[in-house]
């Protein structure tokens, strides 16, 4: 029997969105696996940990309590309310639940805020090395992406002076992330308020400050969120969640903390697009706010642990470029030295390249810096055990001798 298939035409919008490659890669680790392959995952960025068991069981006493309907479409009061009190302890800013809206993880908070605010043909600037989502939802938007590059020569943070150079009339907003992915480079306060004054002169430009590896911090000096500069505090949003903190990416909760405007435009959008995130995980959300702390800190202190593994293993490999991350858990060493090398069998022309070619010779599976708007680069996460980086280190470094 003949199948006919209708032809169905895929929205131009969807066409122009590149598929996620921090996902694409660990999804080409997860098959070679599958084939008894076995690959060290270096690709996706998430806390190897379990979540904590007070979390866990916040979850499952929310199933067994009947948490089982429809939320408000911004997340329960309670739990706006837990993280109205997190923004005051842990940073200072005030903020009531009004300003909160819960979503499906931060991602979908930042995607929410751009199409909340966004309209075609806007400048949004990308400081680069970028996360990979950014782009592609300010695109998904309607909006115009503006790059400003900072490589390892500057710790991978942009300066004031590149930030005037590519504000225009159009510009409506700038995505700051800090601690960074994929460099883990951490701004600090005067370098934040050294960006602040250059914002502070464009009082039409939104900060969106996405601030999901807060707690991934090895500076020693404390947390300093974007919304406490007065000048520019008014029109940031910050954008959080549980995912890194407390080893909750599954979970999918993050929220936006905004201007009451841009809140209640979300809110609008979220309601006729998801309504109110899972029930359970907003629960279990809450006990990680509420609940101690002491998890958030042991965790940080193995990140901090794996960091020094990592980077001292990485600076015993010639040819790799590697700064010291002060947060998150990425290393994004420069691998341009290996450009126009060989094995006898593959040529390395560019990162894409030295990242397939790691992934098929040493079986590391990592993300080429081209998918963070820096080719040159790789990523590298280090949220596996000690015992992971150690031999992934070893293997990167037999691969690598072998290209002349
Ligand atoms: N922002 C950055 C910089 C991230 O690395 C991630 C994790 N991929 C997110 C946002 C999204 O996190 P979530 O799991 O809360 O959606
Ligand atoms: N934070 C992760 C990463 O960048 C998660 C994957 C994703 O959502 O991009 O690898």
């Amino acid at each position: 029997m003949q199948i006919f298939y209708p032809m169905i035409t895929i929205s131009n919008r969807v066409q122009a969105l590149s598929p996620s490659q921090t996902l694409a890669m660990s999804q080409k680790s997860a098959e070679l696996k599958a084939q008894g392959i076995d690959v060290i995952n270096l690709s996706v960025g998430e806390p190897d940990f379990p979540t904590p068991l007070h979390i866990k069981e916040a979850g499952i006493k929310a199933i067994n309590d009947n948490f089982s309907f429809y939320s408000p479409v911004p997340g329960y009061l309670s739990l706006r309310q837990a993280i109205c009190n997190k923004l005051k302890t842990e940073n200072g800013l005030n903020y009531t639940p009004e300003q909160i809206v819960v979503g499906n993880g931060a991602k979908h908070a930042i995607a929410n805020v751009l199409q909340a605010t966004i309209n075609p043909d806007d400048e949004v600037i990308i400081p680069c090395p970028s996360w990979v989502s950014y782009t592609e939802m300010v695109k998904l938007a309607g909006g115009k992406n503006i790059f400003v590059s900072a490589g390892i020569e500057q710790d991978f943070k942009i300066l004031p002076q590149q930030l005037e150079a590519v504000i225009t009339p159009k510009t409506k907003a700038i995505i700051l992330c800090s601690p960074s992915n994929p460099t883990g480079s951490v701004y600090n306060k005067e370098e934040l308020q050294a960006l602040v004054n250059v914002l502070a002169k464009y009082p039409d430009v939104l900060i969106i400050s996405d601030e999901i590896y807060e707690h991934i911090n090895y500076t020693g000096q404390e947390y300093v969120s974007m919304a406490t500069f007065p000048e520019i505090s008014d029109r940031t949003v910050v954008i959080n969640g549980v995912s890194k903190a407390y080893a909750m990416t599954g979970w999918r909760i993050g929220y936006c903390a905004a201007p009451i405007a841009i809140a209640k435009a979300v809110t609008k959008l979220q309601g006729q697009v998801t309504s109110g995130v899972s029930s359970i995980a907003q629960k279990a959300a809450e006990a990680a706010y509420t609940g101690s702390q002491n998890c958030v800190e042991e965790m940080r202190k193995a990140f901090l642990r794996r960091r020094n593994l990592v980077v001292s293993l990485a600076r015993q490999i010639p040819g790799l470029e590697v700064n010291e991350p002060e947060g998150a858990f990425y290393l994004f060493p420069k691998v341009s030295s290996y450009f126009g090398k060989t094995d006898g069998k593959t040529k390395i022309e560019n990162s894409s390249d030295l990242a397939m070619y790691l992934l098929n010779e040493a079986h590391v599976a990592t993300v080429d810096g081209g998918a963070f708007g820096a080719p040159g680069y790789i990523r590298l996460s280090y949220a596996t055990s000690d015992d992971n980086i150690r031999r992934a280190m070893e293997r990167i470094s037999s691969a690598l001798s072998k290209l002349q």
